[in-house]
């Protein structure tokens, strides 16, 4: 049966608030056997904590969650030294792996993710790294986070400033990458929908899946910006709308 992949911001919920109606759909997935998996660039929590963000609206996350981290880390080999810039959610993938986790010097890969705590030292010790020979690996390129106080930078923003500062381009992992839609296609197989609200990333992950591409008006793109590049296949004002027009 087809998966659904569900991005978290601008579907399950935005700025922190959960979304109307998205749990409960979520449930009424579940219910009638349809898998469900959550596809997010939030590299930042581990899985654990995000599973507890799901479970505080009321849906079941364990071991459906999938990050931009666990994408990002499937590009590092088991034995690297890793130069993690980023949050907890990294250096758990990488260890995932089977890889050494440093903070600065030596290192054959430098993954960069979104860091509120990210500083000149870090983007220092990146760039080092990077112009001595290490891999350079973005977990995504999302250029803005939604908060509950208003967009700030995202994890692209970071990414930028050490490939302009190394002058060197990023591999990007997250969505809508090939590392992250292999993370998908070898769980869920060759039929799905991912369900979104950024044509840029997840209709870009659908196309790159053989997916359909649900579009959703409950986050950041609004009736006035249809019509979208890539196109959706379904429209709905939010997760609820959709799963309505599926399961009627
Ligand atoms: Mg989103």
């Amino acid at each position: 049966m087809s998966v659904w992949a569900l991005d978290l911001d601008g579907v399950l919920w935005l700025a922190g608030e959960a979304i109307a109606g998205s749990a409960e759909a979520v449930n009424r997935l579940d219910a009638a056997g349809v898998p469900v998996c959550f596809a997010t660039n939030f590299s930042y929590a581990p899985v654990a904590e995000t599973e507890a963000k799901l479970a505080r609206i009321g849906v079941d996350g364990r071991g459906r969650v999938i990050t931009s981290a666990m994408a990002a880390a499937t590009l590092v080999q088991r034995g690297d030294t890793v130069l993690v810039c980023g949050g907890p959610g990294i250096v758990e993938a990488v260890l995932a792996r089977g890889a050494t986790v440093v903070r600065e010097g030596r290192a054959d890969v430098v993954v960069v993710g979104y860091d509120p705590h990210f500083d000149y030292h870090q983007l220092s010790v990146a760039v080092s790294a990077i112009r001595a020979g290490a891999r350079f690996v973005a977990t995504n390129e999302d250029p803005t986070l939604p908060t509950p106080a208003g967009l700030v930078p995202g994890g692209g923003a970071l990414v930028a400033a050490v490939a302009y500062a190394a002058q060197t381009e990023p591999v990007v992992a997250g969505k809508p990458h090939q590392a992250f839609a292999e993370l998908v296609l070898a769980r869920y197989g060759e039929h799905g929908i991912v369900v979104g609200d950024q044509p840029m990333t997840d209709g870009k992950l659908a196309r790159r899946l053989g997916y359909r591409f649900g579009l959703v008006l409950s986050g950041v793109t609004s009736a006035s910006d249809l019509p979208t590049d890539p196109p959706y296949d379904h429209l709905g004002a939010d997760l609820a709308a959709l799963v309505d027009l599926e399961l009627g």
